[in-house]
């Protein structure tokens, strides 16, 4: 371990993980994992109307869904807690009284007004967006601790960083305003300050922040929609930073090798749905089918598909079949429907497209076809090509009625792929229903 690299990740429990906090969580956690130092969750609920321990737990679960696992934390106790906010008071109460004896703050009623020196020059290099500088004279005195009590974030920030012994604060650009801020708290304490690395701001295709008009904000909305974790985390660390010319596509345990906070990009980052599910057809092709089946089945199920008439090898093989098809595992379990059942294939196709003369030869075609000595695909497929030729028969006009008769769709895998999964069988039952195979 690396004792001199600390980062934290410092939510407000106000809502659920968000796309930007899932960000800066994963910047975080890579500049961690890289350093080999530690990551700690910080829980800033000094919000006490809407702060609540459901989002606190939506959070978390979504931080692990992510895979960003952290080393200090509420739950996950260390030497710099507690890691909430709401139990920390006794620290900033006992930092503005320290102030408040030094003549740098001063009390109004219950609360205490930090006294905004004038005429200083507040500065600090950001690992991202370089030299930052301005003059404390636009600042006017601001309040450390309301009358309740409660600390304000710009003040309490300051308190729990340097106590929790924050090496670099990683965070959203929208706070590089309130650096300034938090720059003359540790001035006034005598404290050095961390390293700050400001990441770029989100924005949505139209080049408008990220918001709800975009899409899915919430990380657990992507779950839900079918993204694996694996790709929603390589997409995130790509808004920003970039692995290397045609490296798009990597693991947690490679980004964080090759992660640098230096080669994070200050231009916003754009976010596309488009490449979000490039990236998670790439990793979702990469699973083993038994993997890729735990992915598809809940999928299959909220559709209502006979999953359980089928076995394990059958299921997964279907989808060795589909190949790399369908963005997202609920895309690939809507295009592999014909494996699990013949009833939605009914309700797609009808067969009234073939006349009844094409039947005539489809059925003298099948008929043939079905009595293959092997039912494997090349077999089927050289036997197709033969006949057609030798009948002078266009090789789509026999196979496309055979594809819609199996799957109910104009475009499938392989289609003697997908009749040799589906069996002779059930090929011959499919086909028979359309009328096209004799009785
Ligand atoms: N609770 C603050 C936020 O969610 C933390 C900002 C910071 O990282 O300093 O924006």
């Amino acid at each position: 371990m690396n004792d001199s690299v600390r980062v934290r990740f410092a939510p407000s429990p106000t809502g659920a993980l968000h796309i930007g906090g899932g960000h800066t969580a994963l910047f975080n956690w890579l500049w961690a994992r890289h350093t080999g130092g530690r990551f700690i969750l910080r829980i800033e609920d000094t919000d006490r109307e809407r702060s609540t321990k459901e989002y606190e737990e939506t959070i978390m679960s979504g931080m692990r869904w992510l895979g960003l696992d952290w080393d200090e934390g509420p739950d996950a106790g260390g030497d710099h807690g507690p890691y909430r906010q709401s139990e920390r008071l006794h620290l900033y109460h006992e930092y503005a009284d320290r102030l408040v004896e030094e003549g740098k703050a001063y009390r109004e009623g219950e609360a205490v007004i930090f006294r905004t020196p004038q005429g200083v020059r507040l500065a600090f290099d950001d690992m991202v967006y370089g030299h930052i500088e301005m003059m404390s004279d636009t600042l006017k005195d601001t309040v450390l601790l309301k009358s309740d009590g409660m600390p304000t974030y710009n003040y309490a920030v300051v308190i729990d960083d340097h106590t929790m012994g924050i090496s670099h604060v990683i965070r959203g650009e929208d706070h590089i305003s309130n650096t300034p801020k938090q720059l003359l708290v540790y001035d006034a304490l005598g404290w050095e300050y961390p390293v700050f690395a400001h990441l770029p701001m989100i924005l949505g295709k139209d080049k408008k922040k990220l918001s709800k008009r975009h899409g899915a904000t919430s990380v657990y909305e992507y779950r839900d929609m079918g993204y694996m974790p694996d790709a929603v985390f390589n997409f995130l660390a790509l808004l920003g930073w970039s692995a290397g010319e045609n490296n798009e596509i990597f693991s947690r345990d490679e980004a964080a090798e090759l992660f640098e906070l230096t080669r994070v990009t200050r231009r916003a980052a754009v976010f596309d749905m488009e490449k979000l599910n490039f990236i998670n057809q790439e990793h979702l092709k990469r699973l083993d089918p038994y993997t890729r089946l735990d992915l598809v089945e809940p999928f299959w199920r909220e559709m209502g598909l006979p999953v359980d008439s089928h076995s394990r090898e059958y299921l997964a093989q279907s989808l060795v079949v589909l190949a790399g098809r369908g963005q997202t595992a609920k895309e690939a379990a809507g295009y592999s429907d014909y494996f699990l059942t013949f009833e939605t294939v009914k309700g797609r196709y009808d067969a009234s497209d073939v006349s009844e003369e094409h039947k005539e030869l489809l059925r003298r075609f099948y008929g043939e076809l079905l009595a293959v000595p092997e039912w494997k695909a090349s077999v089927l497929e050289d036997f197709t090509r033969e006949w057609s030729a030798r009948e002078s028969v266009k090789m789509k006009d026999i196979a496309m009625p055979l594809r819609m008769g199996i799957t109910g769709m104009k475009v499938s895998p392989g289609i003697f792929e997908v009749a040799e999964h589906l069996g002779r069988e059930e090929t011959r039952k499919r086909l028979a229903f359309f009328g096209f195979v004799n009785a």
